[in-house]
């Protein structure tokens, strides 16, 4: 192990914001269990934020954003792991308040830490990271409140985003009939190969005029869009039928009315990945390396090196991200 490696440093001095690669050591890595050789990571729209000034993620300079990563343990003073375990680290504090994946080196404390499950790779893992995680978990949401492909559509909002191209080809794995919501026409073909029976347009989702209660339309939703989406979205929900709701891409004001749940029994389903339970985490997990894998997980993924990062992260925040961008550190 060299006594130095690369990673991406965020810094704020004053008036001047830099994103560079730079060297560190060991001695500059946070207190934790478990020291990690990372492989890889990848590219979120809370990564974006961590690398601009006034993204209100990061809580104090200089940083390693990355909320991401998949690889190998290389110092434990946790039980539960050993030297050489493949591991995946996403959620808690990881890249937020802790320094994240964009390093060749990670420390982090033993709980933060899944197992990688067998038939994942690093870098599918990654492809995953916290967007197919929700993902997974938005699908989880739908299952536990009884909702099956025999009940009728489910519509899929965000639908070109990372939680979006997910959650389209893991139902679509799962035989349910997905209904996708974009507001990019020209990927109506990349939606149909990732699993999408149906394409339709943001508009025709969230209309101008917003009634209380429309036409029962859908069994069930995945929407990380959120604000006066899902409130369309709930007027237009099947009787029983469930949102799962993880983000706020269209807003957080929902303008909705107590009638689709009062009149038609429909459940609101939250999504947090971050604080997610560690037992539900690792099911989870598994899942994606089994009954919840895309058999067309390469037609959602780019790749890029560390070098390249500064690029994409500016570009994920301009919402040029198509599917997801994994990380190849080392
Ligand atoms: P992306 O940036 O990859 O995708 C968001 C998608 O939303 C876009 O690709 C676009 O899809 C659509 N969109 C963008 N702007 C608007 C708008 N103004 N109105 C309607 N749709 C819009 O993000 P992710 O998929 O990674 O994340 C989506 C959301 O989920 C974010 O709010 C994120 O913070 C949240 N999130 C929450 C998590 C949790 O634990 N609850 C974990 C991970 C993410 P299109 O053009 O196809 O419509």
């Amino acid at each position: 192990m060299s006594e130095t490696f690369n990673a991406l440093v965020v810094n704020k001095e004053e008036q001047d914001f830099h994103v560079n690669i730079e060297k560190l050591s060991f001695d500059d890595l946070p207190e934790g269990d478990v020291t990690i050789r990372v492989h890889y990571s990848s590219v979120n729209y809370k990564d974006g934020l961590a690398s601009i000034p006034d993204g209100k993620i990061v809580q104090s300079y200089p940083f390693v954003p990355g909320i991401d990563l998949a690889g190998t343990i290389v110092t434990s003073n946790d039980s539960r792991y050993s030297e050489g375990d493949p591991v995946i680290v996403t959620s808690y504090e990881l890249g937020v308040s802790h320094y994240g994946g964009y390093s060749e080196y990670a420390r982090v404390p033993g709980d933060w830490v899944v197992p990688l499950p067998e038939g994942l790779s690093f870098k599918e893992a990654m492809v995953f990271g916290t967007a197919g995680f929700t993902a997974a978990l938005s699908v989880h949401q739908l299952e536990q409140n009884g909702t099956t492909p025999e009940d009728g559509d489910i519509l899929v909002t965000g639908a070109t985003g990372g939680v979006g191209s997910m959650a389209i080809a893991m139902l679509a794995k799962r035989n349910y009939r997905v209904v996708a919501s974009t507001g990019k026409a020209s990927e109506v073909d990349y939606l149909k190969k990732l699993g999408a029976a149906e394409v339709i347009s943001r508009e025709e989702v969230t209309p101008e005029k917003l009634r209380p209660l429309g036409k029962q339309r859908w069994a069930g939703a995945v929407d990380p869009v959120g604000g006066k989406t899902l409130a369309a979205i709930l007027s237009n929900i099947n009787y029983g039928g469930t949102v799962a709701v993880s983000g706020l891409t269209g807003g957080v004001e929902v303008p909705t009315t107590v009638f689709p749940f009062i009149l038609r029994n429909v459940h609101l389903a939250g999504v947090d990945s971050v604080y997610c339970p560690k037992e539900l985490r690792e099911q989870i997990w598994k899942r994606l390396a089994d009954g919840l894998k895309p058999d067309n997980l390469e037609e959602m993924e780019t790749e890029v090196t560390l070098q390249e990062l500064p690029e994409t992260l500016q570009e994920i925040l301009k919402g040029k991200i198509r599917g997801r961008t994994v990380v190849k550190i080392l």
